[in-house]
């Protein structure tokens, strides 16, 4: 197979058409059969339920090339499960499991000639999300929906190197107590948009959102979650029912406790102990950890010891070994690692 031809060494992160993308209708009670198309257009009423009530859920993650060679996605099964778990939060019928990682599989095969080569640090990112799709105007969930797949070559995050962020306490909320910040729904990300110009504005690379509630415990970036590292070397990060759970977050604990012989705490962080920490980094698909330099509360500035020119190193070994186990070059966990050819 011919692989695109791409800067792979230079590519952003940007929306590039690939060639297909999949899709299924959801109709009478039902998803059709589905399968590849190339129309990269949608084609939807004007009173779509989605377009009037934000009726919508979606997923990340990843294929990219093994150092052996091999087209993989990693972990799809609990991008399927999570989606599962947002659809039903939003009243969709759910897309099951079996089908979505079939559905990934498909389209990432289909698009293999823009999967990046091995060394690149370049993925194949997949997006694939659900919409409600007949015209609604009272408010209710639509009874038609489409469940689509797409993907977009990206390049690689820490092209030019690493720079530890530095990011600001905000004083909105991304998410209500008993809301939907533990789903992966556009609607969270609506409602963070302004907060995230303010703060680029401002000169902050991103949010640390705080509890709704109290406004004292540490919740999550608008779209990361947070990893903690204490003097002593054990791993930290925030519980709560109101931050979404992360995959390469949960992947990262394993990894801390069966390959790193840490100490993993998930428990409630209070934001007047995170000038305590050691390091901090930002956990999510596209970047796996993004390390945090310093926090700003309200003028207060939080210096973290790893300091703004690398990753602390408890950060940087999590890194390399989930890194290492993705790309093949350390044994992954059972299960873990999704062929696709
Ligand atoms: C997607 C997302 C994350 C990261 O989740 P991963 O599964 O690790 O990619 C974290 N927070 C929010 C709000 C998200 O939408």
């Amino acid at each position: 197979m011919e692989k695109k031809n791409i800067d792979w060494e230079n590519l952003g992160f940007g929306y590039i058409k690939t060639d297909y993308r999949y899709v299924s209708d959801y109709k009478n009670g039902a998803w059709n059969e589905g399968g590849l198309i190339e129309d990269d257009k949608v084609v939807i009423s004007e009173c779509a339920c989605v377009l009037q009530y934000a009726q919508t859920v979606f997923e990340g993650l990843k294929a990219y090339t093994t150092e052996d060679g091999r087209i993989v996605t990693f972990r799809p099964d609990l991008n399927a499960e999570r989606m599962i778990q947002s659809a039903e939060r939003l009243e969709m019928p759910v897309f099951p499991a079996d089908r979505f990682v079939d559905a990934v599989t498909q389209t990432v095969k289909a698009n293999a000639a823009y999967v990046p080569p091995y060394g690149s640090g370049a993925t194949l990112y997949i997006r694939p999300y659900m919409f409600g799709s007949n015209a609604v105007i009272g408010v209710k969930p639509a009874d038609e929906y489409q469940f689509r797949v797409f993907t977009t070559p990206v390049g690689h995050y820490f092209k030019g190197g690493v720079k530890p962020l530095t990011i600001r306490v905000c004083d909105f909320d991304r998410a209500a107590p008993h809301g939907t910040g533990h789903i992966k729904a556009g609607l969270n990300y609506a409602m963070s948009l302004h907060a995230i110009v303010d703060a680029h504005q401002k000169g902050y690379d991103e949010n640390m959102y705080l509890d709704a509630a109290t406004r004292k415990k540490v919740e999550e970036t608008g779209g990361a979650n947070f990893l903690f590292v204490t003097k002593d070397n054990t791993v930290v990060t925030p519980k709560s029912n109101s931050i979404l759970p992360s995959i390469t977050r949960r992947s990262l604990i394993h990894v801390a406790e069966e390959y790193l012989g840490l100490k993993v705490e998930e428990r409630e962080v209070y934001l007047d102990e995170v000038e305590d920490f050691a390091e901090c980094g930002l956990c999510g698909t596209a970047a796996v950890i993004s390390p945090v330099g310093k926090i700003v509360d309200h003028g207060k500035e939080i210096f973290l010891p790893s300091g703004m020119h690398e990753m602390g190193p408890v950060t940087k070994k999590l890194y390399d070994t989930l890194t290492g186990i993705q790309m093949g070059r350390i044994e992954a966990p059972e299960g873990w690692i999704h062929v696709i050819e």
